[in-house]
């Protein structure tokens, strides 16, 4: 999802940009100005408590507009992102835009302020007055409105300065050139958002393989924690020696370990659009970190896919597995290859299930070719990256 506020004075050529960015971006156009007129236009209750104060400049109160707003995300949940224009407008009105927005699981990218003098704010204004029809395009009420803007409006830039969002252009510029200011912002924006997807599966259900496909196909940075310990193992690091004690002693690799690979992983990546992780989280404690790893970040999971495969036919490639020089320690006997899989059962199920319950899990069927069950993913992750949130 790409979400976008448009921020200046009245005047300042927001409605003018809107035009342009819904087409391009294809977002939902959410003015609160329209919104109000068009309450008022309909005479409905909403709208009569509205006019008399829109008519003087004042700004309605912000009970009217967290039910306009509200009523118009709601309805559009599946929006591929929403463009606001002349909301937030007070410092209350940020908070809320702050919690609609973790309501649909989704945060504002940026806020665009348009800058523009007052006077030439007023000039725009009077001439728009001789053809819009607007109550409030008269040189009384648009003074009440400036003074309201920079009373009550401005604060709210200090919110989204302290939140890393805020943007600025000059809206003396001609219109074109206002228009690629702001392409530039978001171009770099849609260039920061990574894509993360958990890929999920059984032994044997082919995951390594098609990770590491889905991860050259799409720009992704392939993690895996078991390749990761075996590389620090196989270069000799003393994370890799250590690791090589604990597999001497029969232990597990503690989440420590793991951890810090991970994290120089994620600290290392170089123009990736995203991660996709295999073999990590194993646990829910392990759920947690990486939350909290992406988090660091300023990124979150975007996708979770789980491969399905029967067991019988997991136990089948494990078995054939075992039996060519490609063969992991771990398959080389039935013992190991059950203890495998039940590991899975028991470690690994809880946390697929949690997931399920928070942000859904997309069941890919895992027979067929490796290419079938390669489109199969492309496909999800395609509809993913168009609908990112
Ligand atoms: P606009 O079309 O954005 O210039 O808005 C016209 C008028 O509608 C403003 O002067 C306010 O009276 C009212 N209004 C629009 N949006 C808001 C808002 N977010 N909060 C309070 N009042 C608003």
């Amino acid at each position: 999802m790409l979400n976008i506020a448009l921020f200046g004075p009245p005047g300042a050529g927001k409605g003018t940009q809107s035009e342009f960015l819904i087409k391009s971006y294809n977002l939902y156009y959410i003015s609160t100005g329209d919104l109000l007129r068009k309450e008022l236009a309909e005479k409905t209750k909403l709208g009569m408590e509205a006019q008399s104060i829109i008519a003087s400049g004042g700004l309605v109160p912000d009970e009217i507009i967290v039910q306009i707003i509200e009523k118009t995300i709601t309805e559009n949940p599946d929006a591929n992102g929403f463009l606001f224009d002349g909301f937030p407008r007070t410092y209350i009105q940020a908070y809320i835009l702050e919690g609609l927005m973790i309501k649909l699981n989704t945060s504002l990218n940026c806020l665009i302020s348009i800058n523009v003098p007052e006077e030439e704010s007023v000039s725009r204004l009077l001439k728009r007055g001789e053809t819009s029809g607007r109550l409030d395009d008269n040189e009384s009420v648009i003074r009440r409105r400036l003074a309201e803007y920079n009373e009550k409006t401005l604060p709210v830039l200090r919110f989204f300065k302290e939140r890393g969002i805020f943007h600025e252009v000059n809206g003396l510029d001609t219109i074109p050139n206002v228009e690629s200011q702001i392409r530039k912002i978001i171009k770099h924006e849609l260039s920061k958002r990574l894509f993360n997807v958990v890929l999920f599966g059984y032994p044997g259900s082919g995951r390594g393989s098609q990770g590491k496909a889905i991860a050259k196909k799409f720009e992704l940075e392939y993690v895996a924690t078991g390749n990761m310990l075996d590389s620090e193992i196989a270069k000799k690091t003393p994370i890799g020696k250590k690791i090589m004690e604990l597999y001497n002693n029969g232990q597990l690799v503690p989440d420590e370990i793991v951890v810090e690979l991970i994290e120089k992983s994620l600290a290392e990546r170089q123009d990736v659009k995203g991660f996709i992780f295999k073999g990590f989280p194993r646990t829910l404690v392990q759920s947690y970190i990486l939350d909290g790893l992406l988090k660091k970040h300023n990124s979150s999971i975007s996708q979770i896919i789980e491969i399905e495969v029967p067991l019988l036919e997991l136990i089948r490639r494990l078995d054939a597995r075992s039996k060519t020089p490609g063969s992991m320690p771990y398959d080389s006997s039935t013992e190991k290859i059950v203890k495998r899989i039940d590991e899975h059962e028991k470690k690994t199920s809880p946390v697929i299930e949690k997931y399920k319950q928070l942000h859904g899990v997309i069941k890919v069927d895992g027979m067929g070719t490796f290419d079938e069950v390669l489109n199969r993913i492309s496909a999800t992750i395609e509809h993913g990256m168009k609908h990112m949130r």
